[in-house]
């Protein structure tokens, strides 16, 4: 680690605990009137401030207990996404209530033959007059059914190569052809959607950037994602992480099963790693430089660490954890019961969710595809990354030997 902390009395840190002191009880709009939710975003809804300064920003908040709005798609990956590319009226017409938590969003990329290869989608927006009439289908749309707007991208133009054929779109989920219909996931929690529209017709001016622009914004937010998904703790940094594991086998005087032995050590080792990688992306930030690779390889690491930590804490119970509903009472606090009906990532899902471990068990499966495949993230570190060649684009259907061959062309 290659930075100091500033000290106790730096002045940015007093004038945050003055404003706290004044506001002990900030609402979602306080705190962007602050700049506080975004500081690092440049005025009026930040305060353009460095790494450090947002630092500081982060551990005066936590310290006092005042929790930021929650509004992770919005704010995380939408928001950069209207900053970059949204007219003056659009981001005075957005941005207040996306970053105050007043309008929650939703994210409509995916569709059924368009996930890893999401240049294929095949949601169609075509220009009538001031709007566009959608029509098509979306899928896994966490979320959805209490979100105000979609981010979405659709097709505008079928005639041009794929990628430059796609528009981006902050999509009203009140407008009338569209509909969602719910998916229940293997926890019992209904959080995902199937989207579809219907001749919807989406206002012109609700088009981020320019016609055909879709897709170079698309990779702006899923940029965004990635960098969201891997932050700490498991469950995309929803759950509970690794350390707090260990503190509850602590807790419960230990365990001697040797196996269990080791591998609370290799779960240990890896939380080590992802920390001090965590520290070095900082450290590059802080120190005025591009992240590297680490930065990379941090969700491909912390997907698999959050799967570990899960099934450990399944193995930790025993038989008894192959059983929804009971648990090893008085061994340790993990007794199992299922029973999430609704889990609502924006509005802290877990408290409702008892316990977290048996849950986090059955989702964890869920990390390794969402906002980009454990294989797809390989592929981009091996190529942006290693510098090795593209993969060929295969053809679907082909046989292995055919892809083979088109391998080593
Ligand atoms: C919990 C969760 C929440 C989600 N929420 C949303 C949401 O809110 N909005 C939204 O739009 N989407 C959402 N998604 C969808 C997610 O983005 C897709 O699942 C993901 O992009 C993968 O697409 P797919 O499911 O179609 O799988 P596919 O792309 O069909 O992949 C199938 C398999 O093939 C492998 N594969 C595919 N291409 C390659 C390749 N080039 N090289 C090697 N292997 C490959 C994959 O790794 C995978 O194992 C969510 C997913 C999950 C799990």
């Amino acid at each position: 680690m290659d930075f100091d902390f500033p000290p106790e009395d730096d002045p940015r840190r007093l004038e945050v605990r003055a404003w706290i002191e004044a506001n002990p009880k900030p609402s979602g709009r306080d705190l962007v009137a602050a700049g506080y939710v975004v500081p690092h975003w440049p005025e009026p809804y930040g305060l353009s401030a460095d790494p450090m300064h947002q630092i500081l920003i982060d551990d005066e908040l936590r310290r006092a207990n005042v929790r930021r709005p929650g509004n992770p798609i919005g704010i995380g990956w939408a928001g950069p996404t209207i900053l970059l590319a949204g007219t003056e009226e659009q981001k005075e017409r957005l941005l207040p209530g996306l970053l105050s938590a007043e309008d929650i969003y939703c994210q409509m990329f995916s569709e059924p033959d368009a996930g890893s290869d999401l240049a294929n989608l095949s949601t169609r927006a075509v220009r009538d007059g001031d709007e566009y009439i959608v029509n098509g289908s979306k899928i896994w749309t966490s979320g959805g059914h209490y979100s105000k707007y979609g981010i979405l991208i659709a097709r505008t133009d079928p005639n041009v190569p794929k990628h430059k054929g796609i528009s981006y779109f902050i999509c009203p989920t009140d407008l009338p052809g569209l509909t969602m219909s719910p998916i229940v996931d293997m926890t019992t929690a209904y959080s995902f959607n199937e989207t579809f529209f219907e001749d919807v017709r989406i206002p012109a001016d609700m088009r981020i950037g320019e016609e055909g622009d879709g897709w170079r914004l698309a990779k702006v937010t899923l940029a965004n994602e990635r960098v969201s998904l891997s932050s700490a703790g498991s469950l995309w940094g929803a759950g509970p992480s690794a350390e707090k594991l260990l503190e509850l086998v602590r807790d419960a005087g230990g365990i001697d099963d040797e196996l269990l032995r080791q591998k609370a050590a290799a779960l240990h080792t890896e939380a080590e790693v992802l920390r001090l990688n965590r520290l070095r992306t900082l450290s590059a930030r802080l120190n005025g430089q591009t992240p590297g690779p680490e930065a990379s390889i941090q969700k491909i690491m912390a997907d698999e660490h959050g799967q570990h930590t899960m099934e450990f804490a399944k193995e930790l119970c025993g038989t008894a954890g192959l059983i929804a509903g009971s648990g090893p009472p008085g061994e340790l606090p993990l007794s199992m019961r299922s029973g999430a009906t609704e889990v609502n990532f924006e509005r802290d899902a877990f408290e409702d969710v008892d316990p977290i471990w048996h849950y986090g068990f059955l989702f964890s499966p869920a990390l390794t595809l969402g906002g980009g495949t454990f294989a797809v993230q390989r592929n981009i570190v091996a190529e942006m990354v290693l510098g090795l060649n593209r993969e060929p684009n295969l053809e679907k259907g082909m046989t292995w030997s055919e892809a083979r061959r088109a391998f080593k062309a």
